[in-house]
């Protein structure tokens, strides 16, 4: 997909999102999961893949109990340096509110041996069917993400494999975030509704 798509989208004179380049990690394959406060609160779920981040917006966030199937909807490639961008993007451009880091780290194949991970992970993306084990803070473990079968080919599933770290109990993206996260800060202030909107309306 390259990053054509990610750049015809932004103006990089107003925003400071990374213009980005392609680039690798040296040794193991980074991902990062942003939480997005946009027109809509969501998580942005990304794995970096021959040097940008394959990326989905989870609207419910990612879950640690394997009973829940998160609807992921793929998304554009992301730059590489993407996965370091927290702050705001300026009203008036794409994704317009606030960024912040809610995960990150590093993952791999699920049968890794490390050097062809990618070509792997590069079958399993376009057969729609993607298993890897996560190395974060909050997300470890098994996951996969499978592709639904429909006309847009964006809709894909979030899923935790059944293992040490699966949880039964109830999980909650949103109570698994630091209550003074800079966009939980502003949903203090503000409220949860969404402000913008309804100013318009009025
Ligand atoms: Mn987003």
């Amino acid at each position: 997909m390259g990053l054509v798509e990610y750049k015809k989208k932004r103006n990089f004179n107003e925003t400071a999102e990374p213009a980005g380049a392609v680039k690798k990690s040296k040794d193991k394959l980074a991902f990062v999961i942003q939480r997005h406060k946009a027109s809509r609160l969501h998580y942005d779920f990304r794995l970096e893949m021959e040097g940008v981040l394959k990326s989905w917006a989870v609207p419910k966030g990612p879950s640690l109990n394997p009973k829940d199937k998160r609807l992921a909807m793929m998304v554009e490639d992301h730059p590489y340096d993407y996965k370091n961008f927290a702050g705001e993007i300026p009203e008036g451009n794409y994704g317009a509110g606030i960024v912040e880091i809610w995960d990150e780290g590093t993952y791999e194949y699920i049968d890794g041996e490390g050097i062809d991970d990618e070509k792997k992970l590069m079958t399993g993306l376009k057969s729609g069917n993607l298993k890897f084990i996560m190395h974060g803070k909050k997300l470890k473990g098994e996951f996969a993400l499978v592709r639904l079968k429909g006309e847009d080919e964006k809709s894909w599933l979030l899923i935790k494999h059944r293992d040490d770290y699966a949880v039964d109990e109830d999980y909650s993206s949103e109570e698994d975030t630091p209550k003074n996260s800079p966009i939980n800060k502003w949903l203090a202030q503000h409220g949860k509704g969404e402000p913008t909107s309804k100013k318009k309306v009025q």
